[in-house]
Formats: C-alpha cells, sequence, structure tokens
C-alpha cells in the first residue's frame, strides 16, 4: 500500500507507543517502554485485559472499530501489536494513519498455516512436508502423500495445540476434519523430533539484526511448559538456526521482535515449525539473563532505535505458570528466580498466568 507510513526519525522517550492486544506480552512490553521513558496506549477488545493494568492509556475497542481505531492512532507515535490474530486489514488501515511495525504482511503469513508453510518453503528452509485440505476429498490425496501419522491444523486460529488433531490413517483424518468444522487445514507430517526450540530475534529498521541464544522449549499439553538456555546445539546447528531466522526477518522487511519454533530432529536437522511475528513466550528468560530483554529490544526496534546486545550472561531456566498453579504465588516467591504474576483475575485451565525465571552462572568457555 503507498500511503503507508514510516517513521521519519527514532522516537525521543515521551512519545506513545501503541500496542494492540492486551495479554501479558503487550504487560510486559507496556513494563518495558516505560523503562526507556515511553508511554504505551494499550487496544484491546477485551474488558479485563492484563496490560491495562499498567498502561499509560487504554481503549477497550473492537479490532474492526474503525472510528476508535483512527482515535488510537491519532493518540500513538508508532502502533505494534502482541499477538499475530490481529485482523491484518486493521493493521493496514491504522498503517494508513501511524507507522505500525511488524508490518501487515507478517501477521498475513503467520496468520495462515498454508501460506506460512509455502513462504518457509519457498526460502528453501525445511519444514514438515505438508499439503493442504479444502475439503473432504483432499484428505486421500493429502494422506498418500504423506506417511502416518500426520497432524490435520486449521490453517487460521490455531495455537497452544487449539485447532489440530494427530492422526493416524485418512479416515481419522476424515473425522478430525468434520470435528475441526470442516475448515480450510492442512495436513502436516508429524515430525518425531529430538526436541522443540526457538529463535527470538530483532530487525531494526535500518536492517541491523540481533538473535538470542535458542532455548531448548519443552510442551504439556501443547503449552509451553518450560524453556531451558542454552538448547543441546552445536554452535554450528545454532548459526544455522539464526540464518533461518534473519533470512525469514530479511523476506517480511520485518521490524522488531520474532519468534521462529523450530523443531530438532534426533539427526540434528532443523525444521520449521511456525513464526510468531511478535515477542515470543520461549524468551521470557531475556528479562533476567540479558542487559536487554526481548521487550526492551522491540520496544527499540519498532521506535528506530539501535538495538541492544542480546548476550546473556547466565543459563536460565523459564518455567510458566498455567491456571490455578497461579494460587500457589507464595511457594513460587519463596522460590527465588524472577517472578512474574500477570494479574489476571481468572485462572482458567491452561491459562497463562505467571512466569518464574531460575538463572545459573554461565560456565566459561
Ligand atoms: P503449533 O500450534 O503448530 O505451534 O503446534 C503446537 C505444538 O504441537 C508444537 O509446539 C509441537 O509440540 C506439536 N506439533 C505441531 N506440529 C507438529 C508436527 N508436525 N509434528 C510433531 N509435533 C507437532
Amino acid at each position: 500500500m503507498s500511503n503507508i507510513l514510516s517513521l521519519s526519525a527514532p522516537l525521543a522517550p515521551g512519545a506513545t507507543i501503541g500496542i494492540l492486544g492486551g495479554g501479558q506480552l503487550g504487560r510486559m512490553l507496556a513494563l518495558a517502554a516505560a523503562r526507556l521513558g515511553f508511554k504505551t496506549h494499550i487496544y484491546s477488545d477485551e474488558s479485563e485485559s492484563c496490560a491495562f493494568l499498567v498502561t499509560s492509556s487504554a481503549t477497550r475497542g473492537g479490532y474492526h472499530d474503525q472510528d476508535k481505531l483512527k482515535e488510537f492512532a491519532a493518540a500513538c507515535d508508532v502502533v505494534t501489536f502482541e499477538f499475530e490474530n490481529v485482523p491484518d486489514a486493521t493493521a493496514e488501515f491504522l498503517a494508513t494513519h501511524v507507522p505500525v511495525a511488524p508490518d501487515a504482511r507478517a501477521l498475513k503469513v503467520a496468520q495462515d498455516r498454508l501460506l506460512e508453510k509455502n513462504f518457509i518453503a519457498e526460502l528453501g528452509i525445511a519444514t514438515a512436508p505438508f499439503r493442504a485440505v479444502a475439503s473432504e476429498e483432499d484428505i486421500f490425496g493429502a494422506f498418500r502423500a504423506l506417511s502416518a501419522p500426520a497432524v490435520l491444523k486449521t490453517r487460521r486460529l490455531g495455537y497452544d495445540g487449539k485447532g489440530q488433531q494427530i492422526v493416524k490413517s485418512a479416515d481419522e483424518a476424515v473425522l478430525a476434519f468434520s470435528a475441526l468444522g470442516a475448515v480450510p487445514c492442512i495436513l502436516e507430517q508429524f515430525v518425531d523430533f529430538a526436541f522443540e526450540a526457538s529463535i527470538v530475534a530483532a530487525r531494526a529498521r535500518d536492517g541491523t539484526f540481533a538473535a538470542y541464544d535458542p532455548p531448548k522449549n519443552e510442551h504439556e499439553s501443547h503449552i509451553l511448559r518450560r524453556s531451558t538456555v542454552p538448547a543441546p546445539l552445536s554452535s554450528e546447528r545454532t548459526s544455522h538456526a539464526v540464518a533461518i531466522a534473519l533470512k525469514i526477518a530479511e523476506a517480511l522487511d520485518y521490524v522488531g521482535v520474532l519468534g521462529v519454533e523450530l523443531f530438532v530432529t534426533h539427526a540434528g536437522e532443523i525444521a520449521v515449525n511456525e513464526i510468531a511475528p511478535r515477542v515470543h513466550n520461549s524468551g521470557h528468560w531475556t528479562i533476567e539473563a540479558c542487559a536487554v530483554s526481548q521487550f526492551e529490544q522491540h520496544v527499540r526496534a519498532i521506535a528506530g532505535w539501535p538495538l541492544g546486545d542480546p548476550v546473556r550472561h547466565s543459563d536460565a531456566v523459564m518455567e510458566n505458570i498455567i491456571g490455578k498453579e497461579v494460587e500457589r504465588w507464595s511457594g513460587y516467591a519463596g522460590r527465588g528466580g524472577g517472578l512474574h504474576i500477570y494479574g489476571k483475575r481468572v485462572a482458567r485451565p491452561g491459562r497463562k498466568m505467571g512466569h518464574i525465571t531460575s538463572l545459573s552462572p554461565r560456565p566459561s568457555v
């Protein structure tokens, strides 16, 4: 779009950073922005957004409410987002009123698993083999092209394991397709990975790129339980993983922090699972283990500032506090480590309520 606005100069402290989405990522972005002297304005469609509790200004409004979005844009110097299911039309609309970073293209790619997988594969980066499934008839051909087991995933609106099912036969895939609402899907080869890892990296407005060390990520019921840094990856594999993230960021002309979720096979091969065009849960340990956290790094990038050094001074283990586990807050408080409680009122099962990061000295190399 030709009328997209961009920053002409780095934003000075005192400027206002708009954030679409009011969850814990928005909350931690707002806290990091405040440390650099910025104000924040959170825009969320939920009345009880935990980011509302720590921001200079807040708007509750729908993501399609153009009047409210226009007012929000007028109150901000730059706008970003903290979740990838912001409608790309919303980002495009805002971009005609205020600079938006990352731009809507990153959202578009990340919101649709088929676009995303095609985009990654076209860059020559490995993914799990996949086939598009638009209708029940597609399932049999797709299943023949892959080998069992496979994972059927909705193209859109899946996260934390929602909108996906492991299937061992085409018949099972037919049932899963209907259980998922017969919406457009992709069928993916199940990857028998040794472990999962991720690259959390930032690209600045001038193209500078900085990646944090990759953590190893363990999931329980598809929800991230623990990230451990360093991951058991050789320096060669780590460089390869960072090169993948750089290629993706450059291809998207990306500005801000992005997460690239990876499968590492038993043979040490790396395949991309998905891209998160935002700060990432597997990067929370950077708050304690690095001078500049992923949240500050994102703020720096979108504000046109130089990136901070992503080097870590410690080894770290970040554990999520999920659902009712938060009721044991006093136990976590007594454990040491950096404790974060997000201030969400209702501890629904599977809901991320906080996290805790433990550090240990980084062995000298
Ligand atoms: P996703 O929503 O695609 O990030 O998937 C959530 C989690 O499901 C991943 O972090 C993996 O643990 C698991 N998963 C997703 N896709 C696959 C796959 N093709 N093979 C094996 N595990 C998968």
